[in-house]
């Protein structure tokens, strides 16, 4: 009720935030040790040295797994995974329109096509329902985006896949020790794919890994020598026999000495984030107008960020008003997260991912017209998106709730 009489700072009032938010230090000593223990190792060879094999021996337990392969980033780990799976020209692969573009670089150097289902309106990740309306006799797989730490509905996903014979790439990008029914994120599906660039939850600086899950050493041959110009490189001897096509895709030393450092940090920030997130949707949800981050029940969410939605209907002002008003309390935030669904860029409107050439879009008969997936597309237009930091603090989380009443009581009809 007070904050209804609050003026806007917008308006002149005063800001709802008071202080800066929380800061930390990401890298430290126990980085700088490993980086110096790498060094002396007198090579930064993945192969020669002990540190990338040290960092994926650290994820395969903290994540359960048996098979994982290092990378040079996100988008590799999912070409790795999808060249692995065998995806190939002219297959048709299932994912999410909102997404970075990272998740569909690896299909179309595969000459695969991406096909785009729509979203559930609050957890912002794919409806089992359209995964299942765009199969056709061409698709191959699924690349299940878990966005901003949230889990998709892998019971639904992996149900779907089985009775199609489709294969499932997690892509956790944004989902570092994401559950879903208890289970982790990227050990779900076929293959899970992470990246740890500067901006994920943990940063090499750039890098990525894929988890193999099917147990199989022969499937954790194949994607070790997908991301490593096919060169095998198990037990003693080194085959370089050309089997077939694969990019470079290899880790380095420095990178995997980060790694080893910065996973020993990685529960702790999962947690922090995890908590804010789960502690901003309980300050917010009784608010009109205001739709919170869905997390779906029994799902865990290691949060990278939070988004929002403003229902038009239900408050005096638009989305974008909202967004400033946010902002000129003192709460960071933007208006949607991609510019726009990923099949609105050019490369999908003009059917042209290699200059000079329509191929693979020729093979298909995909289409990426405005309006095939409605509810992504009202999403980015109604969401409200809240950076999350593990360093931020329990002040920053009040301030936070307390800015988000004040702007929607203000606008509440
Ligand atoms: C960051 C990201 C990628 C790509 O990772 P890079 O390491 O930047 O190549 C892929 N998918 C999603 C969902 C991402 O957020």
């Amino acid at each position: 009720m007070e904050n209804r009489e609050r003026k806007l700072a917008l308006h002149g009032g005063a800001k709802a935030k008071t202080s800066p938010f929380g800061k930390g230090k990401r890298f430290g000593l126990e980085e700088a040790k490993e980086l110096l223990e790498a060094l002396e190792q007198n090579t930064l060879f993945y192969h020669g040295g002990k540190k990338v094999k040290q960092f994926l021996h650290d994820f395969n337990e903290l994540y359960g797994v048996q098979y994982s392969v290092a990378v040079s980033s996100g988008t590799a780990a999912i070409h790795v995974a999808l060249g692995a799976a065998g995806i190939s020209v002219g297959d048709e692969v299932i994912t999410s329109p909102i997404t970075d573009q990272g998740t569909i670089v690896g299909i179309l150097y595969q000459n695969a096509i991406p096909v785009f289902a729509d979203l559930d309106p609050h957890t912002y990740n794919m409806d089992p329902k359209s995964v299942e309306a765009r199969i056709t006799d061409k698709t191959k797989a699924i690349v299940a985006v878990h966005l901003a730490g949230n889990p998709c509905d892998m019971d639904a996903i992996m149900d779907i896949a089985r009775r199609h014979g489709l294969k499932v790439i997690e892509d956790c990008a944004q989902s570092y020790l994401t559950r879903y029914k208890g289970r982790l994120a990227g050990t779900i599906g076929d293959y899970g794919c992470f990246s740890t660039n500067d901006f994920k939850h943990m940063s090499t600086g750039d890098g990525g890994i894929v988890t193999v899950n099917s147990g199989s050493e022969a499937d954790y041959y194949v994607a070790h020598a997908f991301a490593d110009k096919n060169y095998q490189r198990f037990g003693d001897a080194v085959s370089r026999d050309l089997t077939y096509l694969a990019p470079n895709y290899r880790m380095t030393e420095l990178q995997g000495a980060v790694g080893i450092a910065q996973l020993k940090k990685l529960p702790w920030i999962c947690e922090q984030r995890h908590r804010y997130g789960d502690r901003l949707t309980e300050g917010i949800r009784d608010l009109p107008g205001i739709e919170p981050h869905r997390i779906t029940e029994d799902a865990w969410s290691s949060y990278w960020f939070y988004m929002l939605r403003v229902d038009e209907a239900k408050l005096s002002c638009t989305r974008n008003e909202f967004s400033k008003a946010l902002a000129a309390e003192g709460i960071p935030n933007s208006a949607g997260y991609i510019p726009k669904v990923v099949y609105m860029q050019p490369l999908f409107q003009n059917k042209q991912a290699y200059l000079n050439s329509h191929f693979p879009f020729e093979l298909s008969t995909a289409s990426y017209e405005q309006g095939l997936c409605p509810v992504a597309e009202t999403i980015l237009e109604t969401a409200v998106r809240l950076p999350v930091n593990e360093f931020y603090t329990e002040q920053d989380l009040e301030e936070t709730v307390q800015a988000i009443r004040k702007v929607a009581e203000y606008y509440s009809r």
